[in-house]
């Protein structure tokens, strides 16, 4: 059998895949690698905003398209630390943006493979596919779909 979805989510507006990222972020450890599938417009920087408010990041999320990595500091005020979630040993959020690349040794040039599976940090990588040759061994897919209006469609693999 090939890959299995584990979780499949319907969201209604940008708010909703925002809130619903903010909840993922606290079934995280640290060490994963998130690997964002999805057209342009369907929602991969909202899910980013909303993992890093989950995580605590206060800073402002933008897609790091022409910088390729941005990488956030979770503060000691992030609600993960407060123990209320789960990855209290995640201190950083290393936000990739593949659009423009069609392979991923431009990403080993500028020191991303240091993110993968650190155990401090959670790496997320939009256009994953793109970068498909780096890809760390163990990864989380995140495929986002485009639906009627305002629909996306998230499925976690
Ligand atoms: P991507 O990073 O995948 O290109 P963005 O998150 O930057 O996408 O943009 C998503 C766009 O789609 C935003 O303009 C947002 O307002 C809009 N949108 C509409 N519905 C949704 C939804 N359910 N989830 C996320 N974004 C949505
Ligand atoms: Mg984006």
């Amino acid at each position: 059998m090939g890959i299995s979805v584990i979780m499949k989510f319907i969201s209604k507006n940008e708010k909703d895949t925002f809130n619903f990222a903010k909840k993922f972020a606290g079934q995280l450890q640290g060490g994963e690698v998130l690997c964002l599938i999805g057209d342009l417009g369907a929602g991969k920087t909202a899910f980013t905003k909303g993992l890093a408010a989950g995580l605590g990041i206060k800073n402002t999320i933008t897609s790091p398209t022409f910088v390729l990595m941005k990488n956030y500091k979770v503060t000691s005020s992030s609600p993960l630390r407060k123990g209320r979630l789960g990855g209290v040993n995640i201190k950083h959020l290393a936000h990739i943006d593949a659009y423009r690349l069609s392979g991923g040794e431009h990403l080993f040039g500028i020191g991303a493979e240091d993110y993968f599976n650190h155990p401090e940090c959670v790496t997320v990588i939009e256009w994953a596919d793109r970068v498909k040759d780096i890809w760390p061994e163990k990864v989380i897919k995140i495929e986002f779909k485009i639906g009627k209006g305002d629909k996306r469609e998230i499925k976690i693999i």
